[in-house]
């Protein structure tokens, strides 16, 4: 029964561009109507049709304690009691500053924004700003948000161009924007012979998580640490999935390598807006007032939004066993799918992200992603869907386990996931 979300749907569309407000939403890959949410609690959403799932979308991985849980509920009610906004600097903001020094050290220095696209946008400008050089390198598959400089693809001739990946982006906006090939030291180790002493910094995606699940082939983070301090670059480590959500110190302390610069976002605001960017002292000091990088922003350290993400970040800090459960749940899932899909399908997990891909290939970079069936995915998730199970409405995205989901939630999903997939294969 979905009939409350139809019309909602039909509603919507006729006053927000496709009914939504941020693309994936509208469930265009998957053939499906949308699902209009009214509450969510736990591991639980409910829509408005009264259709209560098990969720594995949790906002796109903020709600690493699953949803509204009590204590930062209870932090954002007494928040607002004492108003919503003062465009003037605050306690809290101190406190989340320190707590997050002292989580990944190597963010001495930060400052917060109200997305995951401002911190980006923002660590590359103190890139550029500190090392006085223009080009960054990204990687094809990964996703840094929607800002101007971000949204390209490799152009034809790969080495010289790239060009931009959205209407609106001006390719005089994308040319200092060169694109590697996750996991392929040769294709960042050329781009960088080809325009020496020209990169400021590359940004990367510690996991990739927006081309669905991809890790990083061992020996890779430590060679853009090395290959990027060997040519003056600095490293960003766009952490606004894997912060706090594969370790409490994020993809730099689960893989013992340290980036120059870090990016936070999603779980850092604990189901409010923030954004995090932040790095060692020397190079944060670029940063206005101090220094000649200029980047503002009226609701920046909210304090409700603080309240939300300094809370999710304590209950975090007091839970060691946290990152444990999370790993067993997601694993258990994954095991899952193995037996009961063998090498029909790829299942790429670390922690509590993984992804399963419609290829008998192993998922490893961008190409090898894109040969997943995603015919076959729109079908899993219609299955899913239907049983219950509120997965992400794209192949290319990961499933997010949280510490709400309870082992009768993990055995529910297991069941519904093997019935599915006998079914297909
Ligand atoms: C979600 C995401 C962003 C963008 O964050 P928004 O808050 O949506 O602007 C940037 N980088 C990565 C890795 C993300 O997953």
């Amino acid at each position: 029964m979905d009939t409350r979300s139809r019309e909602l749907f039909e509603a919507a569309k006729r006053h927000i561009p496709g009914g939504v407000n941020s693309p994936v939403r509208a469930f265009g890959s998957v053939g499906r109507t949308p699902r209009f949410i009214a509450s969510a609690h736990g591991s639980r959403i409910v829509d408005v049709d009264g259709n209560e799932m098990i969720d594995y979308v949790c906002s796109w991985g903020p709600g690493i304690l699953g949803h509204a849980h009590p204590r930062v509920i209870e932090k954002v009610r007494e928040a607002c009691g004492y108003g919503l906004t003062y465009g003037a600097p605050t306690e809290q903001e101190v406190q989340m500053a320190e707590l997050l020094a002292e989580l990944i050290p190597s963010m001495e220095v930060s400052r917060l924004v109200s997305s995951g696209t401002e911190a980006v946008m923002s660590a590359i400008r103190v890139a550029r700003g500190y090392t006085k050089r223009d080009k960054i390198v990204k990687f094809k598959g990964c996703y840094h948000g929607h800002s101007d400089g971000l949204l390209v693809k490799a152009g034809s001739a790969a080495l010289t161009t790239s060009v931009p990946d959205s209407a609106g982006v001006p390719a005089d906006y994308t040319k200092n924007t060169l694109v590697a090939q996750y996991n392929d030291p040769a294709s960042v180790e050329e781009l960088f012979q080809a325009n020496p002493e020209e990169i400021a910094a590359v940004v990367v995606e510690p996991v990739a998580a927006n081309m669905g699940v991809v890790p990083p082939a061992p020996g890779f983070l430590e060679f853009l640490r090395e290959i990027t301090k060997q040519n003056g670059a600095l490293l960003i480590f766009d952490e606004v999935i894997t912060g706090f959500r594969l370790a409490l110190g994020g993809a730099q302390e689960y893989f013992h390598v340290t980036p120059d610069l870090t990016t936070l976002g999603k779980i850092v605001g604990g189901g409010m807006p923030i954004g995090v960017y932040g790095g060692k002292h020397e190079i944060m000091e670029m940063v206005s007032p101090l220094g000649p990088v200029y980047q503002a922003g009226t609701l920046s350290g909210n304090p409700i939004a603080t309240a939300a993400g300094l809370e999710t970040l304590r209950i975090l800090r007091e839970d060691p066993g946290i990152y444990q459960r999370l790993e067993e749940k997601a694993q258990r899932i994954a095991e899952t799918v193995r037996e009961a899909a063998g090498e029909a399908v790829c299942v790429n997990r670390i922690g509590s992200l993984l992804s399963i891909f419609f290829t008998p290939e192993q998922v490893t970079d961008h190409e090898s992603a894109v040969s997943s069936d995603t015919a076959r995915y729109a079908e899993y998730f219609g299955y899913l869907l239907d049983h219950g199970i509120y997965t992400a409405p794209s192949q290319f995205e990961a499933m997010f386990v949280s510490d709400a989901h309870t082992g009768e939630d993990i055995e529910t999903t297991c069941r519904v996931i093997r019935d599915c997939l006998r079914g297909m294969i």
